[in-house]
């Protein structure tokens, strides 16, 4: 499977032989995803198949978790008595790494900061059989790509952006962390039978249009939940003039329009790369399953978009979501039109999504251009490698150097600026700007905890373009720059290397092999540690109705995870609960005054921040639901979303709809997710109003539950709600907490 494992091995006989069994029973052409995903059915001859409705058993080949969500995943395993993990895992430290003066003062500074926290995970890997990726090492997809993922494989990690493995043929999904701990328990996994789109490309990239483009062009199309339920499989001529890499940036940011996950067929481009990563052997073994790396003719999609790369113009996306597509030509007359500042502040290439050897080459070569006319970047521009072996890589050809001259400040391996790691000093908080990003994600406050920072995500080339005219009115297809002898120039588009010419430069070891028997291994959770803490299961079920609720806060707008549990200075709580839960709903606006973090407390009638007033109900043993509006939680997987609310007595969330990860995340910690069945009652419930949810005792997959609403004035009314629990899920409410649930399970087993 990999280097870095020597006994494990990829099983294609029993791909193939789960895939023949469902094709004589489904009797019908399949699609790449269908191939892979039933593949790896725990009973493909029993198993109920139908997309979009039925719920599928799953065993994955392998997990992988990045550090700020693999504290709780672990702190769960560790609850599960077992002694190591059944399937290959792996660790990766790349989100506690805060940028500010540049990479190799950050890195030491994160090691120390953090000391802790890497000191738990590396000792966890060690004892419980997993690979542990030490910080500085990169930016855990990017390790995915280079070394574990492969055409055929199934991987579940806990973070949003794991499907960036499908760049290589593989479907990589992202889950929260009781999820992994299943699938780290040798539990099968369950995951709703996937839609599938379809995204025909047709023609050929050239010029300064980039796969990045072409993700952005389809969330434009299918928006934040467009995706919801569906895995985004890209077939058509067009794929091959795209890069594995480039493949892989596509991939990563299907996240951002709620997909399942993404995949591409196998193909030359992804032979090629797992060629230059040391992985030739692979590629070798999949040329002779290719049949089952690509689509069967004639197999049916349920939505099919097309797009001709010969026509797709290079897009910009955003402020504030990353489905607000504009070409780059217009972006310019769009931002003056809307009052969104045009001079841009700082541009920052990089992240999971764009930080290939290809996507530095193309920046580095807009940047030679801009320094052959004696120019530096206007705004500020900073550089993120996406792993150890890139950062070395790109020091060795030259382009660090280039980035450095016009201006750039490369950081260290690790996410940084892309998860809210980020120092910034150029400007006040509160104070309204404009950014420009490689990166995949660009809501309120994400970058830099500043709501008036407007982020737009675009390609690293066009990122560097923008960068070094300062403002979004430049369109580099068509606008001149001013050379430093006065002179008009325009830049050429960039052109540059997929892959190096020579092999990858590894850079520095990184990696820490889990021992062959880890057993006497001491792992440290100290009871008065403020940054982990172990933990405790939530109460069961007690068979009863959730009568007389308060309502915490009705949320208006938009609640991604990053509003219900906040990233950036809050990452160092990730693996204590009772502190982590100090940031719960923070960024989500409350609909009765228009604000965040102030809620009314129902008990008192004063307003307060909205953990306080939680812990307050929580004190008085009084349960709370939290009201939300259109696709809740969408985002990242973080857990935390869902395990703050339950810690702090949060028993239902009521919504328009939920974002997939979320959705399950809640129902693993014993909450229950419920939408309106009719999403005009959204209206009818009211900040003060008190809520039960009666006919618990007959909870049923398919069974809309009762919701009576108790206004203040004495007055009631009934609505209807709908869930997805299926029978399981059910009994995940009832166990009250995925811990509990998986210790029954084990007891059952036993
Ligand atoms: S999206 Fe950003 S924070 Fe998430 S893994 Fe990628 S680089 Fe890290």
């Amino acid at each position: 499977m990999s280097h870095f494992e020597p006994n494990e091995y990829i099983n294609y006989e029993k791909l193939e032989k789960n895939i023949n069994i469902v094709r004589k029973r489904l009797d019908r052409p399949l699609t790449l995803s269908e191939k892979i995903v039933y593949g790896h059915l725990d009973d493909p001859a029993k198993q109920e198949i139908e997309r979009g409705k039925t719920y599928l058993r799953l065993r994955p080949d392998r997990v992988a978790m990045q550090d700020a969500t693999a504290q709780m995943a672990m702190l769960q395993f560790i609850s599960s008595g077992l002694p190591k993990v059944a399937v290959p895992s792996t660790i990766h430290c790349d989100h506690l790494i805060e940028a500010q003066s540049g990479g190799e003062k950050d890195l030491q500074r994160a090691k120390d900061i953090n000391q802790e926290v890497y000191n738990f995970l590396s000792t966890a890997g060690a004892k419980y059989g997993v690979g542990f990726w030490k910080p500085g090492s990169g930016i855990i997809h990017q390790i995915i790509l280079e070394n574990y993922s492969y055409p055929g494989v199934m991987l579940i990690g806990t973070d949003s952006h794991t499907p960036n493995g499908g760049g290589l043929g593989g479907i990589c999904i992202g889950v929260g962390g009781a999820d992994a701990v299943d699938v780290m328990a040798g539990i099968p996994w369950e995951l709703k039978c996937p839609k599938v789109i379809g995204v025909k490309l047709t023609g050929k990239l050239s010029g300064w249009t980039s796969p990045k483009d072409v993700i952005l062009k389809v969330a434009g199309i299918l928006t934040v939940k467009g995706g919801t339920g569906a895995i985004i499989e890209y077939h058509g001529p067009g794929v091959d003039s795209i890069s594995c890499t480039g493949m892989a940036t596509i991939c990563n940011m299907g996240a951002e329009i709620g997909a399942t996950t993404s995949i591409f067929p196998y193909n030359d481009r992804m032979k090629k790369y797992l060629g230059k990563t040391g992985r030739a052997d692979i590629a070798a073994l999949a040329d002779e399953f290719k049949q089952h790396l690509v689509p069967d003719s004639g197999c049916q999609y349920d939505q099919v978009i097309e797009i001709n790369l010969s026509e797709l113009k290079p897009h910009i996306n955003g402020p504030f979501t990353p489905d607000l597509a504009h070409p780059v030509s217009d972006i310019g007359a769009v931002a003056e039109k809307e009052g969104w500042p045009v001079d841009i502040r700082v541009g920052l290439i990089g992240s999971c999504t764009n930080s290939s050897y290809e996507d530095m080459g193309r920046s580095a070569a807009v940047a030679k251009q801009a320094l052959a006319h004696g120019l530096k970047c206007k705004s500020k521009f900073t550089i993120t490698p996406g792993s150890e072996q890139i950062r070395a890589t790109i020091e060795r050809d030259g382009y660090a150097k280039i980035l450095r001259e016009v201006g750039g400040l490369v950081l260290a391996n690790a996410c940084g600026p892309c998860i809210g790691q980020w120092d910034r000093k150029d400007i006040k908080k509160g104070e309204k700007n404009t950014i420009v990003t490689s990166y995949n994600r660009n809501f309120t406050g994400r970058n830099d905890a500043n709501p008036e920072t407007h982020a737009f995500v675009t390609s690293p080339e066009i990122v560097t373009a923008l960068s070094i005219a300062g403002t979004l009115k430049f369109n580099p297809e068509t606008d001149y720059l001013t050379a430093a002898d006065g002179k008009k120039f325009k830049l050429e588009a960039p052109d540059a290397d997929e892959l190096p010419k020579l092999e990858f430069d590894p850079g520095q070891d990184t990696y820490q092999y889990p021992p062959k028997d880890g057993s006497g291994q001491h792992v440290d959770v100290s009871p008065t540690s403020q940054r982990l803490q172990l933990l405790e299961p939530f109460d069961k079920w007690d068979g009863k109705d959730l009568e007389d609720m308060l309502i915490l806060i009705k949320v208006k707008g938009k609640c991604t995870t990053d509003h219900i549990s906040a990233a950036g200075p809050w990452l160092k709580f990730r693996g204590h609960l009772d502190n982590i839960s100090n940031n719960l709903l923070i960024g989500a606006i409350n609909i009765e005054n228009g604000k965040a973090n102030s809620v009314r407390n129902a008990l008192t009638q004063e307003f307060g921040p909205v953990p306080d007033t939680a812990r307050y109900y929580k004190k008085m043993g009084v349960k709370w639901a939290v009201i939300g509006d259109e696709n809740y939680g969408e985002g990242s997987s973080r857990e935390h979303a869902a395990l703050e609310p339950r810690h702090l007595g949060g028993r239902v969330i009521i919504t328009k709809s939920f974002a997939r990860i979320h959705e399950t995340n809640l129902k693993k910690q014993g909450l229950l997710p419920l939408t309106f069945a009719d999403p005009a009652d959204y209206n009818k419930i009211h900040p003060v109003d008190k809520l039960s949810i009666v006919g618990l005792k007959d909870f049923a997959p398919g069974k809309p539950l009762k919701c009576i609403i108790k206004h203040p004035n004495g007055s009631q009314e009934t609505i209807m709600l709908n869930h997805t629990f299926n029978e399981s899920q059910i009994e995940w409410f009832q166990a009250g907490s995925a811990l509990n649930r998986m210790k029954e399970l084990q007891q059952k087993s036993s």
